[in-house]
């Protein structure tokens, strides 16, 4: 599973953040991060990744297989 960004959308409100902080961050200017950019989101925290993509509320996250 991948998690997928989009920067536009993301109006730095932190919800991902909240509901999964193992997850998704903020940096310093307000802006989504997450821990796994190019890599696979591990087994272990794929709920969690999709637990915060469905907290979005203007679906500025992506998780795919
Ligand atoms: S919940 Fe969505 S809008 Fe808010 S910080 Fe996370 S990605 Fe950005």
């Amino acid at each position: 599973m991948r998690i997928t960004v989009d920067h536009d959308r993301c109006e730095g409100h932190g919800l991902c953040e909240e509901q999964a902080p193992e997850v998704y961050t903020l940096d310093d200017a307000g802006d989504v991060v997450h821990r796994f950019e190019g890599r696979d989101v591990p087994d272990e925290l794929a709920d969690a990744a999709e637990r915060g993509a469905t907290v979005c509320p203007v679906a500025a996250l992506r998780v795919a297989n």
